[in-house]
Order: C-alpha cells, then sequence, then structure tokens
C-alpha cells in the first residue's frame, strides 16, 4: 500500500539509527529527505510541512537516554506524528456509527470511485459481523446500468435492494427507501448515490436534497486512493457542500503512492474509516491509523525497543524516589530535581499538582509568584552549595548561608526561602512515602 513510502523512509532512517551520535544537522539532512519522500508520495505540500516541523521540534527537546541511539528515538518520534497525521484525534476511526434503527448510511463520491462496490462491502460487513440487517437503494437514475450492478452484488452477499421503479427521482427513491426499511424492519438502508465525472452542481444539490430528506447517520465519501492529491481535493469539495461524516479510500491495493492517506485527516478534518483492497466484496479494511503508520515505517522493533526503554526509565526513577521518600529522605539534590522535573513539565502546573498534598502549597508558591524564572534561580542556588550541604541541608548556618547567596548572587533572605519550601516538601514527601507506592503512582508521579 506505501511500498514506495515505506521504502524511502527505510534508507533514511537506516542511516539515522546505525549513527552513535547525532547532531543537528544530521537531523536536518533526515528531516528534508522525509520532506522529500512525503511530497513524493503525493503528501500536500502542508502536511508534508507541518509534519516535519513538528518531528524536528520533537526531536530537539528530546533527552536521550541511554539504552537506545538518538535516531532510534527520532524513528519513535516519526511513528507517533504519522499516527497523529493519519488519526486526528479520533479513537475508532473504523467503526460506522448506527443508531435507531433503520439509520440511513449516505454514499456518495464520483463515478468510478468504487462507490457501489463499497456500498456492497459495507453492507456485507455490517450484515455478517454485526449481524445487521441491511436494505441497499441505487438513486442512480442516470445509469440503469449501475442500479442493475447493485442489485447483482445484492445478490451475490445476500443483501436486499431496494426494487427499481423507472422514472422515480433520487429523493422519491430515498423516501421509498426509508419507508420500506421502517416497515420490513430494517437496521440501516445504504442510499448510493449517483456519481459524475466530476464535481457538479445537479450533483451536489441531488445529494443535498437526498441529505435532507434521509438525514443520514453517516455520509461516507468515497474516493479512489489512486488519485492522490485529486482524492483531497474531492473530499474537501463533498465536505464544504454537503457534510461528509467519513471517508473509504479505494484501489489502495494498488501501487499509489499512498498520500492521499496521510493527507485526507489533516486537510479535511474527517477521518478514513475504511480502505478498499481489491475487487472482491470482502477486501475491505478498517482502517488502523497505528497499524498503518507501522506499515509505512516498517521499524516496529525500534518503536517498541524505545517504548520499552522510555517506561523502564520512568518506572526507576519511581522506584529511586519513592527509596528514598519511604527512609523519610528528601535533600538538596532531590529538591533540585523536582525544580528541574517542573520547569520541564512547563512550570508549576506541573508536576506540584499532580502530587497528593501538594495542593496546598501550590497555592502557597504560586502566591508567591514562582515562575520558572523563580525556579531558575532556585536551582542557581541549590547549584551553589557544597555536595555535603546539599545531602545535609541542616548544616546551613548563617555564614554558609551567606557564601550560598552571594555565589549565586542573591540574598540570604531568597536561601531562607528555599530552605522552608524544602522543609514543607520533605515533610510533605515523608507523608506520601508512608502512602506506599500506590498513592505515589496514582499522584502522578509514575
Ligand atoms: P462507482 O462508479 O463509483 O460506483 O464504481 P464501482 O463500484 O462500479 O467500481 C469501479 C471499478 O473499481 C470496479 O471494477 C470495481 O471492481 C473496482 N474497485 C472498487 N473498489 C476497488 C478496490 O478497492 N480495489 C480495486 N483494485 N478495485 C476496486
Amino acid at each position: 500500500m506505501f511500498e514506495n513510502l515505506s521504502d524511502r523512509l527505510g534508507g533514511v532512517f537506516d542511516k539515522l539509527t546505525k549513527q552513535g551520535a547525532l547532531n543537528e544537522a544530521d537531523v536536518a539532512t533526515a528531516m528534508r529527505e522525509v520532506r522529500t519522500a512525503l511530497l513524493e508520495a503525493d503528501v500536500s505540500l502542508t502536511v508534508a510541512r507541518d509534519f516535519v516541523d513538528a518531528v524536528k521540534e520533537k526531536a530537539t527537546g528530546q533527552a536521550v537516554t541511554k539504552s537506545v541511539t538518538p535516531g532510534q528515538q527520532v524513528v519513535k518520534i516519526v511513528h507517533d506524528e504519522l499516527i497523529k497525521v493519519l488519526a486526528g484525534d479520533d479513537a475508532h476511526a473504523g467503526a460506522l456509527k448506527i443508531d435507531s434503527p433503520p439509520a440511513p448510511i449516505l454514499m456518495v463520491g464520483l463515478q468510478g470511485s468504487g462507490k457501489t462496490t463499497t456500498t456492497a462491502k459495507l453492507a456485507k460487513r455490517l450484515k455478517e459481523r454485526e449481524g445487521k440487517r441491511v436494505l441497499m437503494a441505487s438513486l442512480d437514475t442516470q445509469r440503469p446500468a449501475a442500479m442493475e450492478q447493485l442489485g447483482i452484488l445484492g445478490m451475490q452477499i445476500g443483501v436486499d435492494t431496494l426494487p427499481i421503479i423507472p422514472g422515480q427521482t433520487a429523493v422519491q427513491i430515498a423516501k421509498r427507501a426509508k419507508q420500506q426499511a421502517t416497515l420490513a424492519g430494517y437496521d440501516v438502508y445504504m442510499l448510493d448515490t449517483a456519481g459524475r465525472l466530476s464535481i457538479d452542481e445537479t450533483l451536489m444539490a441531488e445529494v443535498e436534497a437526498v441529505r435532507n430528506e434521509t438525514k443520514p447517520h453517516e455520509t461516507i465519501l468515497v474516493v479512489d486512493g489512486l488519485t492522490g492529491q485529486d482524492a483531497v481535493n474531492t473530499a474537501e469539495n463533498f465536505n464544504a457542500r454537503v457534510g461528509i461524516s467519513g471517508v473509504v479510500l479505494t484501489r489502495m491495493d494498488g501501487d499509489g503512492r499512498g498520500g492521499a492517506a496521510l493527507s485526507m485527516r489533516a486537510v479535511t478534518g474527517k477521518p478514513i474509516k475504511f480502505v478498499g483492497l481489491g475487487e472482491k466484496m470482502d477486501a475491505l479494511e478498517e482502517f488502523h491509523p497505528e497499524r498503518v503508520a507501522g506499515r509505512i515505517l516498517g521499524m516496529g522493533d525500534i518503536v517498541s525497543l524505545v517504548e520499552k526503554a522510555q517506561e523502564e526509565i520512568e518506572a526507576k526513577e519511581a522506584e529511586r524516589m519513592m527509596k528514598r521518600f519511604k527512609a523519610g529522605r528528601f535533600d538538596m539534590n532531590d529538591l533540585r530535581n523536582q525544580l528541574e522535573q517542573m520547569m520541564k513539565m512547563g512550570g508549576m502546573q506541573g508536576i506540584m499538582g499532580m502530587l497528593p498534598g501538594m495542593g496546598k502549597m501550590q497555592k502557597q508558591m504560586d502566591a508567591a509568584g514562582l515562575d520558572d524564572k523563580v525556579l531558575k534561580r532556585q536551582v542557581a542556588l541549590i547549584q551553589s552549595m557544597t555536595k555535603e550541604e546539599r545531602r545535609k541541608p541542616e548544616l546551613l548556618q548563617a555564614s554558609r548561608k551567606k557564601r550560598i547567596a552571594k555565589g549565586a548572587g542573591m540574598d540570604v533572605s531568597d536561601l531562607n526561602k528555599l530552605l522552608k519550601m524544602h522543609r514543607q516538601m520533605a515533610d510533605a514527601m515523608k507523608k506520601m512515602g508512608k502512602m506506599g507506592k500506590k498513592g505515589l503512582m496514582r499522584g502522578g508521579l509514575g
């Protein structure tokens, strides 16, 4: 489905993952190549550009972990971004929304896109996988052959079609389908609208009239995946005019460049629900962004390796902190870790808010106007302490305090504030230590 793109990206990332260290120029080169590969796969320019920018940004801010190489981490970032581009915010792009029976499903698209075939494929799927009683109706009043085609497919898959009455308009047929579906107790009725060779006003007006008459639960646009950027334009047009709820990309079994799949969600805001993978009635697959991203990259091992490494690091850190809390230990090094974490997580809204028992202190800190700048100053104060002082803050008497404050370019009163905060946090940590690991995990540190 995405062979060319997959090969191209494979080449880029093979180079990258073999290198032990990466500098910015390496990543920049790789990203230029990714961008070219995307454009050659007919991904739209803005989508390709946004994609590469997002990856670059994440790759730069990424802390390097020991057990995986930087290149492997970049692969993981690309993988996650691919999923994002393919899926948007949808959790279940694959399912059809079918509410109260009889549920109307409107099938729209250009002639030759595979609309009639896809209507039958979906009907078969609803019947076999979900046990639905389905009625199909062709609204293609211009092409009797298309109406007959749906009837033949219906017989083939054992799904009823609405009898043809010559001379009826699309809206009349739609009304009749609705009546029939209601009277005979069908769960779903599917309306296969007429296609044209290109988008035209009469077609759109007709689809709109049918939509107003039936109020479909889903309006599924069928587009030919081989047509790349044109498929995305068609989708934009249909969506603007009649409003679509999802897309089926057909002919994804061919050696198309696959770009339509990558641009569709980002450009139209509508999910790809299914892909057509052949002429047979079973050749329809739910669209799974994770699987597709995996297929495009072909680097599943690396992705899971990086995931595992990240989980291990987080678990180890949580465990380490836990041990210290349990032992009632929370020294200046721990405080510095916490402060640095806060900065990484975007300030005070970060970790403090998630820790149990910290709400009150956060309010105090907020009241004291603790922002990133203040956090940095506090870290500077801790850095100005000796190793021993960091481990045992109780050593800090007047002369040491003066030295530390001076070293960080601040007043002793600043240091006193920091020490007070440390004492409060140490108390809270001790309490948390007693709550055990579960409490901590729930608190959000895990
Ligand atoms: P319509 O004019 O949009 O209703 O298109 P049809 O459903 O009649 O399909 C046109 C042609 O495309 C037929 O020969 C179908 O068998 C074929 N077709 C439909 N979907 C697919 C697909 O996913 N893959 C392939 N290879 N062919 C398909």
